[in-house]
């Protein structure tokens, strides 16, 4: 368990999967965290949970394609907790799975404006208050698929390797000003999103065998070291949950 009292934490897409099971760790850890989707009643289930569990949590829907409702849940968050220390842009979609000649352009243009534009619009909203505070952490959700193309994904590919991008450009824009700017890439893991992969039948991770996901919880507790200056040293990059290096650091089982 890492120690994150004092740490405020937004969550965005914490609805369900990653997201949720990270919020949940996350303040256990002692973070007051905000939960943020489109879903209000999912939410608000999750944030009562954490409340009865003694946990310090709000909630507020956003839609992170929409620059004003991201704007709008950062000042949610420092006006509920005082700041902002931790964004986890985490919220991100796959479907329609579908190769380029049978993609629809507006479907297309949609996963766009989730798992790329909104996370810049986490970083462009949160900044302001990291930099007037000197401090600040980005941590965003990346995927094997940033540098490796798989057929039927060139929405969701090209989107997490713009991710990456982001993650570098922050951290060269930003390290001398105290923020810390880190991906984590944490494999194939047990949420609807692999149901959905599973569901298309197209490429080589439709056909993987479920029990090779690993549980959500193990992505959360990986969020949780990466707040920490222990993974100073992964800045700038994608953090991989793949290798042995990474579980080591975050205290889970050996991939091998
Ligand atoms: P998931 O179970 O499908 O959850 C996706 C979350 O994103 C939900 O909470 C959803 O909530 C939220 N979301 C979707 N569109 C949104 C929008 N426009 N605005 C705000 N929130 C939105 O998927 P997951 O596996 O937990 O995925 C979380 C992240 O991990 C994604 O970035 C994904 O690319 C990444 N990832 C997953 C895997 C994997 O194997 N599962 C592997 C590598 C990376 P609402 O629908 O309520 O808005």
């Amino acid at each position: 368990m890492f120690d994150l009292k004092d740490k405020v934490i937004l969550v965005t897409g914490a609805s369900r999967g990653i997201g949720a099971s990270a919020a949940k760790i996350l303040a256990k850890c002692g973070a007051s965290v905000v939960l943020t989707a489109r879903s209000e009643d999912a939410l608000t289930e999750l944030c009562d949970e954490i409340k009865t569990d003694g946990g310090k949590a709000a909630a507020i829907t956003c839609d992170v394609a929409t620059y004003q409702d991201v704007e709008k849940a950062i000042n949610f968050t420092i006006e509920t907790f005082g700041k902002l220390d931790v964004l986890v842009n985490n919220a991100g979609v796959i479907d329609p799975i579908t190769r380029l000649v049978d993609s629809d352009p507006d479907a297309w243009d949609q996963v766009v404006d989730i798992n790329f534009k909104g996370v810049y619009h986490g970083i462009r909203a949160a900044l302001p208050s990291m930099l007037s505070q000197g401090s600040g952490t980005i941590i965003n959700i990346s995927s094997g698929a940033a540098t490796y193309v798989l057929e039927g994904w060139s929405h969701y590919c090209s989107t997490k390797a713009a991710v990456l991008s982001l993650t570098q450009a922050v951290h060269l824009e930003h390290q001398e000003d105290g923020i810390r700017s880190i991906g984590l890439s944490p494999g194939t893991v047990a949420t609807h999103m692999q149901v959905a992969i599973k569901d298309s039948g197209i490429n080589k991770v439709s056909q993987l065998d479920p029990s090779v996901h690993i549980s959500p919880d193990w992505v959360g507790q990986a969020i949780a070291y990466l707040c920490t200056p222990d993974a100073d040293k992964y800045c700038g990059t994608d953090f991989s949950l793949k290798t042995d290096e990474g579980r080591l650091a975050v205290g889970l089982p050996t991939v091998s």
